[in-house]
């Protein structure tokens, strides 16, 4: 009797064991399944473009029965648990059924979020794209309308960002998606509409033009933005979390000396700033061209440059063309590399300035060629140059302020303004950092921090000057410490040994 209890008792086990197994299995099998995606409104909301009916048809009976088809074919072999855009960015590699039913599940999943009840329209960068792009929002309606109306049979028009980032219009057959590739020239669609007369027959019968132009009192412009977003603005929500550890000081500096030199050559040689400055505003231009704007385009008064990258606005990035202590972090990373790679450093400091010249033209291209590395939100040399320029920033900033402060204690709230922020081209070029009316004359005047200053043969010599070039405005304004401010008329100002050398008569006002 012990012995037969025993055997039932394992027998019950081994059962037990099995459908567990079998139940196992069949969770599994279910989660290789490709699921179906929800409608996220009710069959009749969207009426001002399709009636109830045809929702409801079009949903449980078209939509479904392609995923119902995509998985009976799937399972038929075992592809494991793809997911559906994987197949559909590979599906060169299945059988027709399954290019037909994966189309048709992936193009509907798309399809019920492009529509909205809610009457919308596109905004921000997606609609600065498509105007700069198609010339008008109504200039892309026409055209996409026109794709649509040119597909004979079933099929597709679509809206997809190309991998050079450019918007296309384009339509495809059948259930076919232009991430497929087998489709040329495809691309990420960020909008689809169904050309099928299953989508539209019931309403509008033959009339699919009067069904295409229907189509943009249902978009969801929302999420048409929210796809765009997801392709041309990874790096900057990436770049917005490199802003929070900015402060952490996990970066590598250069050593005070290394600064030095490198200020010293960059104010000494200015072929050497101006070579670094063209080539790194051409680098950012390009690997940032989704926050490029010209001159007037981000805003009336902004001039040109990167924006919106960091966070809202005029990004620190286009201070870097002018920043000896950025040349000097990228210099130092690029020689690593280079080291690495048993290629000959670059080797700038205690050069002759004809040599200083050529070694900053191989450094240009160096980095040009590695632009993609070191201009991405991943690499530490990127971090490093962003926390710096933010450091710098807020340094500058700070200067500026308190020193636009003691200039009001004495000419007065009203009369002295300051302007031009971040490198912004009044800042670079014309090197106005803020203006002072005195005797109602308006005087414009650049700050500059210094270290020391010295006075011999009836010049002052000023040191440890940032950026050391010549000005047009009316003053050249020092400042240490945030506290002494010397104001020098701009005449006959020299620079000697990349310093400012000035007329000691020109010294107008000492404040503090
Ligand atoms: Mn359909």
């Amino acid at each position: 009797m012990n012995k037969l209890e025993e055997r039932v008792h394992l027998l019950n086990e081994q059962i037990l064991l099995q459908e567990k197994n079998q139940d196992k299995l069949l969770f599994l099998n279910e989660m290789k399944k490709i699921g179906i995606e929800k409608l996220p409104y009710s069959y009749s909301s969207l009426k001002q473009f399709i009636d109830s009916e045809t929702m409801s048809y079009h949903y449980n009976k078209h939509y479904k029965g392609y995923v119902d088809k995509l998985n009976k074919a799937l399972s038929k072999k075992d592809y494991g648990d793809l997911e559906l855009e994987e197949i559909i960015k590979s599906i060169s590699k299945f059988n027709t059924t399954i290019r037909n039913n994966a189309g048709g599940a992936f193009n509907h999943a798309l399809f019920w979020k492009m529509l909205s009840p809610k009457k919308q329209t596109p905004k921000g960068e997606l609609l600065k794209k498509i105007k700069s792009e198609f010339g008008s929002f109504n200039e892309f309606k026409t055209q996409f309308e026109e794709v649509a109306k040119e597909r004979f049979g079933s099929g597709w028009v679509w809206l997809v960002l190309t991998k050079k980032n450019q918007l296309k219009i384009m339509s495809t057959p059948n259930q076919d998606n232009p991430l497929m590739n087998v489709i040329k020239s495809g691309g990420y669609p960020i909008l689809g509409l169904d050309l099928w007369e299953h989508a539209y027959y019931l309403k509008y019968k033959n009339k699919r033009d009067e069904y295409i132009s229907n189509f943009w009192r249902c978009v969801n412009w929302e999420f048409v933005d929210e796809l765009f977003s997801l392709r041309t603005k990874r790096k900057l929500n990436e770049s917005m979390k490199i802003k929070q550890v900015l402060n952490e000081g996990i970066s590598e500096r250069c050593s005070k000396e290394e600064n030095e030199s490198i200020r010293f050559i960059f104010n000494i040689n200015p072929k050497v700033k101006q070579i670094f400055r063209f080539k790194i505003d051409s680098i950012l231009k390009d690997v940032f061209k989704e926050h490029y704007y010209e001159k007037g385009e981000y805003g009336e008064n902004e001039s040109s440059g990167i924006y919106d990258l960091e966070s809202d606005g005029r990004s620190v990035i286009n201070k870097l063309n002018t920043n000896y202590t950025c040349f000097c972090i990228l210099l130092n990373d690029v020689n690593k590399v280079l080291s690495r790679e048993n290629l000959p450093k670059i080797n700038l400091i205690g050069q002759p300035p004809f040599a200083q010249i050529s070694e900053t033209r191989k450094f240009v291209n160096v980095l040009d060629k590695y632009k993609n590395r070191i201009f991405d939100v991943n690499s530490a040399t990127f971090s490093n140059i962003m926390s710096t320029l933010t450091k710098t920033n807020q340094i500058g900033d700070k200067t500026e302020n308190s020193t636009v402060n003691i200039l009001k204690k004495k000419f007065g709230d009203e009369n002295v303004i300051q302007i031009g922020k971040l490198g912004s081209t009044e800042d670079m070029v014309g090197g106005v950092d803020c203006e002072i009316v005195i005797d109602s004359e308006t005087k414009t005047a650049q700050i500059k921090p210094y270290s020391s200053i010295k006075k011999s043969d009836n010049k002052y010599v000023i040191y440890g000057t940032g950026q050391v070039k010549p000005y047009k405005t009316d003053f050249l304004i020092f400042t240490k410490g945030n506290k002494e401010v010397l104001v020098f008329k701009n005449e006959s100002t020299k620079i000697v040994n990349g310093n400012f050398v000035l007329p000691v008569d020109n010294l107008i006002y000492q404040l503090n």
